[in-house]
């Protein structure tokens, strides 16, 4: 069998003539950019996440960009953010005039609530926990720390559309959520794109406008924006998309306890905590991230048989980047990344396929 991380092409195969049909008929209808199919997608994606507002934005990272400006992120001012996560998430900080200062992780790839207290300053303005893998962080522990020292919440929910902790959906725990809809996302369109949840009025009203040049909807400019639209034909496709998206959850969480199902009995494998309808958390599982000693034998075992893997930022915490000079608190972070590997997870994979991966981990370990 091949198996690759992420197989591409299939994004398209999957419903070919469907989005044949829908590039077509929006095309054949001129409507391009900021038409009825963003509009429709934005309040169709608000009812799904149980929002007021949802903004369609170019990419995950102006999300996060436009999400900061909108909590009223001030130069000067710092910014927590765990050392797991992706580039995007620090350089949207910087973007906005801010300074990222990040923390440590903890075994379930979540930012550690104890370490976001070490690491709050004076200048302290907001704190944006990532939503990592598709599992909500402890919201509960960080919105104390966040009343207590009177800061901001901003999710990088970039990877966790629909995951809940305690019944709430990732991306409304604070002032505004992100998404992202990059290819190999849980959701992902045919390119690049994003958008941000929020129940403000206020900050929906800044970031409609900051995503369009500045403009309101008479043109008038009060500050400067940005070309930070969705396109309509990617909101078009989202839309179809969404429709199915329970089902590919679904199908994700499923793969999620077979692989726990096979795996967990093997002492050198931490695996994520298995999909759980009982507890805090409800998981998308938009990786499956475990961790292993000495994980480059088992990568390459793996890739031997036709299996790929992947390791998540090529293996970089965001402390790691030595020239971007980042005040840190890192300890777990630190020995995870040697240790951490992601297993091929995505609704397009089939159960065989998966009890093949299994099967190969099973043989590696005896
Ligand atoms: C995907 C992702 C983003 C945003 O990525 P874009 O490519 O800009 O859409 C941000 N943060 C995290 C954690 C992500 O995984």
């Amino acid at each position: 069998m091949q198996i690759p991380f992420f197989n591409y092409p299939k994004i398209y195969a999957e419903e070919k003539e469907a989005f044949n049909e829908i590039f077509q008929e929006v095309c054949s209808r001129g409507a391009f950019i900021m038409q009825k199919d963003l509009s429709d997608f934005e309040q169709e994606l608000a009812e799904y996440i149980g929002c007021k507002h949802v903004i369609g934005v170019a990419d995950g990272t102006v999300a996060l960009n436009l999400s900061l400006k909108a909590a009223g992120l001030k130069k000067g001012q710092e910014v927590i953010i765990s050392s797991h996560t992706f580039i995007a998430t620090a350089a949207a900080i910087k973007d906005a005039g801010g300074i990222p200062v990040v923390s440590d992780c903890l075994s379930d790839s979540s930012i550690s609530p104890k370490s976001i207290e070490n690491m709050i300053s004076e200048k302290t303005a907001i704190i944006m926990p990532t939503q990592l893998n598709g599992r909500c962080c402890q919201m509960d522990e960080i919105q104390e720390i966040a009343d207590k020292n009177k800061l901001k919440i901003v999710e990088d929910s970039c990877q966790s559309l629909g995951a809940t902790y305690k019944n709430k959906k990732a991306g409304l725990f604070g002032v505004a959520g992100s998404y992202s809809f990059f290819p190999a996302k849980t959701l992902g369109c045919f390119g690049d794109g994003g958008a941000i949840a929020t129940n403000s009025d206020e900050a929906a009203d800044l970031i409609l406008k900051l995503r369009n040049h500045g403009r309101d909807p008479s043109g008038y400019v009060s500050e400067f924006g940005i070309n930070g639209r969705l396109d309509n034909l990617q909101a078009a496709i989202l839309k179809h998309k969404l429709k199915s998206y329970d089902l590919y959850i679904n199908k994700r969480r499923e793969i999620a306890s077979l692989y726990y199902s096979k795996l967990n009995h093997i002492g050198d494998i931490l695996l994520p905590p298995a999909p759980n309808n009982e507890g805090e958390n409800f998981d998308i599982f938009q990786n499956y991230e475990i961790q292993v000693k000495e994980r480059a034998k088992l990568k390459e075992y793996l890739l031997k048989n036709g299996i790929g893997t992947i390791i998540q930022w090529g293996g970089w915490m965001i402390h790691q980047f030595k020239d971007l000079n980042l005040k840190s608190d890192h300890n777990y972070a630190e020995e995870m990344s040697k240790r951490m590997l992601l297993l091929p997870m995505n609704h397009y994979l089939t159960l065989e396929e998966v009890e093949y991966i299994c099967d190969k981990i099973l043989n590696y370990y005896g």
